[in-house]
């Protein structure tokens, strides 16, 4: 029983939980997750033997972009949301060896020799069988076990706004031919634009698929799911795929489909929507055959926009398509940089590249290159505010 006097306390105490709760979703419903800023002796040390350091590129904006060469990836991207609030965008861990997670082994990373699945771990180089190594059963999913995201690459330049990593990969690694060298440079310059550059060159035919697994939440990392972030992708057709993720081969017009992103949609507006497609992603899982819309030298890929934040970031690529994941498969098993967890659909992943299992489908664009042929391409990631 609670005595009497002790009333006035108690009372006190439930305004108290009330008030603090209001503070909670005020801040929650109208402004980003503020960043959390690195500390980086967490990030130097020895993975596999092999030095890791984290590098920071910085433009008089306050744009701030972290990166390990673990990998060759993405820690932070912070920028300022449209109350001047610095904004973490992409999800990651606070040291380097939570990126050493067989679990969740993507985080920001760089992804190679090949981005997304080979159907069975199969395919056909002028009539050789190679057999990959299988880690999404049944098939090879970004490059095998330890493809280009658990690398720890070389830094071969770095200052302000630029980083150069370079890795090299033997021939037969995770079953794929040839020995193989890649350079990866990230560059940040004064329109908030962080631009990838990818190159690669092998002495024997091989493919080559590169792309980057950043997951990003506009709202900043931790804020709650991208379900209420806006999508503009400017495709007109995308590839429908198996109940196992590897396309059908057909090329299908999204008119009239959940994947219609061609005017700016609510990602969660038709998410649950009844189709066998979005039953096989568990969500979006697909690529988009991107139209080949211009903006200045590149592919105009999409447009993703924070709800709360209104902050905005464009991608332009030189490559074919773009694969939208809407973190799907996150199901809480690790604590990221700022505490929270990667939760179900709290990130998601715009992955400019080839099309998926394009070794096994010879009317997609092509991805095998002869020896000593470079392979080349960059994609742009620009943020601006709403
Ligand atoms: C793929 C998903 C996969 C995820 C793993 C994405 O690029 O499209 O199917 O589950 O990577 O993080």
């Amino acid at each position: 029983m609670i005595h009497y006097k002790s009333l006035p306390i108690l009372f006190v105490f439930i305004m108290l939980i009330i008030a603090c709760q209001g503070t909670y979703s005020s801040k929650e419903n109208n402004t980003s997750q503020e960043a959390y800023f690195l500390d980086s002796t967490l990030f130097s040390g020895q993975i596999d033997g092999e030095d890791a350091t984290l590098y920071t590129l910085k433009n008089k904006q306050g744009m701030i972009v972290a990166l390990t060469n673990f990998g060759a990836r993405i820690v932070s991207i912070i920028v300022k949301d449209k109350k001047g609030i610095n904004t973490d965008v992409v999800l990651g861990f606070n040291k380097v060896e939570d990126y050493n997670n067989e679990e969740e082994p993507y985080f920001g990373s760089v992804i190679g020799p090949f981005g997304n699945r080979i159907s069975k771990g199969k395919m056909l180089i002028d009539n050789k069988e190679y057999n990959l190594s299988i880690n999404n059963d049944p098939h090879t999913l970004h490059g095998g076990v330890e493809g280009l995201h658990f690398q720890v690459w070389k830094t071969k330049f770095f200052n302000q706004d630029s980083v150069v990593f370079s890795c090299e990969l033997p021939d037969g690694k995770e079953g794929f031919p040839g020995n193989r060298k890649f350079q990866v440079k990230y560059s940040l310059n004064e329109n908030n634009e962080l631009e990838i550059g990818y190159k690669a060159i092998s002495d024997i035919k091989t493919v080559f698929n590169l792309t980057n697994h950043a997951y990003f939440n506009l709202n900043g990392e931790g804020s709650g799911t991208i379900l209420d972030h806006h999508l503009t992708i400017f495709a007109d057709y995308f590839t429908p795929v198996d109940e196992s993720l590897i396309p059908i081969g057909e090329i299908q017009d999204v008119k009239d489909t959940p994947f219609d992103f061609r005017k700016s949609k609510r990602i969660g507006r038709d998410i649950e929507i009844t189709n066998s497609q979005l039953e096989f992603g568990k969500g979006y899982d697909h690529n988009f055959v991107l139209n080949g819309t211009r903006l200045g030298a590149f592919n105009y890929a999409c447009r993703l926009v924070g709800n709360k934040s209104g902050i905005i970031m464009d991608v332009l690529t030189e490559e074919p398509g773009l694969q939208f994941y809407s973190g799907n498969f996150m199901s809480d098993k690790v604590i990221l940089k700022n505490g929270s967890s990667d939760s179900y659909r709290t990130g998601l992943c715009l992955e400019t590249q080839h099309f998926p299992d394009s070794p096994n489908h010879p009317s997609f664009p092509n991805t095998v290159y002869k020896p000593n042929q470079t392979y080349t391409t960059k994609s742009v990631y620009k943020f601006s505010t709403e």
